[in-house]
């Protein structure tokens, strides 16, 4: 192994870009509102403690976990700020949201008495609008406050989640929007206090959906990558890509044409060709569904995915791309000269999430950050 492991496949996370892409968020939501980053899922795979710590420094106030495994790691890392549980925990796990102070989402009865009898006394009411997977129904959200107060548990904070924000003008997005609205008001005057009131991931942010909050919860953005709205290309400029994916070129061979390629043997050489291995597979997360339709940029061009993906390699054709050789580098996401393979481009092309593509990198691919 090299000293600097960057040797078969690696992923190198740039640090200053989260910095810079808080600094744009901290314009975007403006000075009254706090932010959280969501670094749930090793922070969408681009390592939970070191983008935490630089979400901090660029000035975020809240952390946002799923598990509280991912709560507990940033607390034993010394991490002190408000980390919000996104996810609602285990009944088996209440007692270790109060060891390790999370403030858990609490939308119903159930969750609410495991968590009282733990010893939880500040929390936050999450309101299903219209999400429909966890949260208290809106007329029901003043009962769930009363039972609240009358076992000594404060909702300091009030949330709902959207489930379309990618559509903001839709008729679900405004639903919603309203609905969170009346509930607010209606517990309001109840008596309820709010000190933080949240909505709005990285989509419903751009989209202007946040008019109710005073903190805000993006994951994407934080990680320069653009949910997908319409307004993507207005935003691309705004936000750096943190993540560069990148793997080493195995061999490189000439083939006759009508050779085939890989399992299933799903692509045929339609000429003579050079076809190289990048050291990377569905092994490591990257996502076999390319097979036979993806690209990575190879001397900053090109290069197309040939066959299906392998578990440890992948075959590329760079019959047109001069002087490659074994121990290149072929770019997976992110930048080589002038080109950029951006992550945006790969959920498209399988038809997937933005989130997913970064979150299912496996442990096999080194992170680095710079
Ligand atoms: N808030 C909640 C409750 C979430 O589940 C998520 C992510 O799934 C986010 C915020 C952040 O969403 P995004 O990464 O789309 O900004």
């Amino acid at each position: 192994v090299a000293e600097d492991g960057k040797t078969r496949a690696w992923a190198t996370v740039h640090l200053a870009a989260i910095r810079a892409n808080i600094a744009t968020l901290r314009r975007i939501a403006g000075p009254s509102k706090e932010i959280m980053a969501v670094v749930k899922a090793d922070a969408y795979g681009h390592g939970l403690l070191a983008v935490a710590k630089a979400a901090l420094e660029a000035g975020v106030q809240w952390l946002g976990v799923a598990t509280v495994e991912e709560g507990r790691c940033l607390r034993r890392a010394g991490i002190t700020c408000p980390i919000a549980l996104l996810c609602v925990p285990a009944p088996q796990e209440a007692e270790w949201v109060v060891q390790y102070n999370l403030t858990p989402l609490i939308g119903s009865e159930d969750v609410l008495r495991a968590l009282v009898a733990a010893g939880c006394r500040e929390a936050h009411l999450e309101v299903d609008t219209g999400m429909g997977r966890a949260g208290v129904l809106p007329e029901e959200a003043t009962a769930l406050w009363r039972l609240a107060q009358s076992r000594g548990l404060a909702f300091t904070g009030l949330g709902t989640h959207f489930a379309d924000a990618e559509n903001p003008q839709d008729e679900l997005s405004q639903k919603q929007l309203e609905c969170f609205h009346w509930v607010r008001s209606t517990l309001e005057k109840a008596g309820a206090r709010f000190r933080w009131i949240h909505s709005a991931n990285s989509a419903a942010l751009l989209a202007g959906l946040d008019s109710e909050s005073n903190l805000v919860r993006p994951g994407l953005l934080v990680y320069g990558i653009l949910p997908s709205t319409r307004q993507n290309q207005l935003w691309r400029t705004q936000f750096l890509p943190a993540l560069q994916l990148e793997a080493s070129i195995g061999t490189v061979r000439e083939l006759p044409q009508g050779h085939s390629i890989s399992y299933g043997a799903t692509h045929r050489l339609t000429r003579p060709s050079r076809v190289a291995t990048a050291l990377i597979g569905y092994g490591d997360g990257y996502p076999r569904r390319l097979s036979n339709q993806g690209y990575m940029l190879v001397h900053g061009q090109k290069a197309p995915i040939l066959g299906r993906i392998c578990m440890d390699q992948t075959v590329l054709d760079v019959t047109e791309i001069p002087f490659v050789q074994s121990g290149d580098v072929a770019v997976a996401i992110g930048k080589q000269g002038t080109e950029c393979l951006f992550v945006e481009e790969l959920a498209k092309s399988v038809g997937t999430t933005e989130h997913e593509i970064t979150t299912c990198l496996t442990q096999r691919i080194p992170r680095f950050f710079e």
